[in-house]
């Protein structure tokens, strides 16, 4: 039987987690806040931020949303967020992505204070994830750690391969999963599009992890009854006249099937909101140097 790995409950623990944590914190006289700035209003970034606001405002962290006009200078952007690194009520700040087409994407990951980035783009938090010291894990890789971890998938010694090679998901969880960690010590492979044979790479593979955005890259022919598949797409197509939402692995192909699976929705999407309040608690823990414990 394929376990179906539940991303939506363990998510709802760890948000009670924040939720203590929050409350532990209030108890304190401090209130762990996260900025979330929008400079490029497409419906798909405001519906994200709207989410994550919401996700805030159910465990009792103080959202703070900051608009950006979508035709103002770069200078505009970068001065906000110098607003938010300097207000001590303000301990995570994550700045939505795409930003418009004149404002430099890495700049404003730069102008981010690297104590606050709980997103963990800052190219400095970066490098220090690429050298295995992460301060900040990316919300995406590390719920998918977490979901791993929690469903007793070992990594230690484990093949992954990490089908996607983005800054967000494929990179870091491949550096996060190489290090020397109980929820590393993994040998990973990164397949991307110019992959020769994926399904040579994935059919040799304990866990395989989709993040290609591809919908139902990874059914049969590329698993084996013994593989784990974390599915982190998320695509919405058409079925039957109607739009609806699919995720980069063939879910109905491969339940019943693979070994255990990550479903779509239900999966990876909810851990990723989820990790953005933890972080956001540690960033408040260590600027604030409480010792409040964390789930
Ligand atoms: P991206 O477009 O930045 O990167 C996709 C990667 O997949 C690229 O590196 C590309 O080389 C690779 N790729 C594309 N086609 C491929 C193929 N046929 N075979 C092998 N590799 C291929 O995407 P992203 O931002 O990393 O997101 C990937 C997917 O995950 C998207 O569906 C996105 O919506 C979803 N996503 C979900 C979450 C979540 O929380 N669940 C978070 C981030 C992204």
């Amino acid at each position: 039987m394929t376990q179906i790995i539940d991303g939506e409950a363990l998510a709802g623990e760890i948000r009670e987690g924040v939720a203590d944590a929050v409350a532990a914190f209030e108890s304190e006289g401090v209130t762990p806040g996260l900025a979330t700035v929008l400079m490029e209003a497409d419906p798909a970034s405001e519906t994200y931020v709207n989410m994550k606001q919401r996700d805030c405002e159910e465990v009792g962290i103080d959202g703070i949303h900051v608009e950006v006009d979508a035709d103002a200078p770069e200078a505009a952007l970068f001065d906000r967020i110098d607003e938010l690194n300097d207000d001590d009520g303000v301990h995570g700040i994550l700045v939505q992505m795409p930003v418009p087409d004149h404002v430099d994407e890495r700049a404003a990951q730069a102008a981010v204070d690297p104590a606050k980035d709980v997103d963990g783009f800052n190219p400095e938090n970066v490098g220090r994830l690429v050298a295995g010291e992460p301060r900040f894990r990316p919300c995406t890789p590390f719920g998918i750690q977490r979901l791993l971890a929690d469903a007793g998938v070992e990594t230690a010694g484990a093949d992954v391969v990490v089908v996607g090679r983005s800054n967000i998901v494929g990179r870091p969880l491949a550096n996060l999963l190489t290090r020397r960690a109980d929820d590393g010590n993994a040998t990973v492979t990164i397949c991307h599009s110019k992959t020769a044979d994926l399904a040579a790479h994935t059919r040799r593979a304990d866990v395989v992890v989709a993040a290609a955005g591809v919908p139902e890259l990874i059914g049969r022919e590329e698993v084996t009854p013994e593989t784990t598949v974390v599915d982190v797409g998320i695509n919405r197509v058409e079925r039957d006249g109607e739009s609806t939402l699919v995720g980069d692995a063939d879910f109905e192909a491969l339940d019943g099937y693979v070994d255990a699976i990550t479903p779509v929705p239900g999966g990876v999407g909810p851990m990723t909101r989820a990790m953005l309040l933890y972080n956001t608690v540690l960033a408040a823990r260590r600027q604030t140097g409480l010792d409040v414990p964390l789930p």
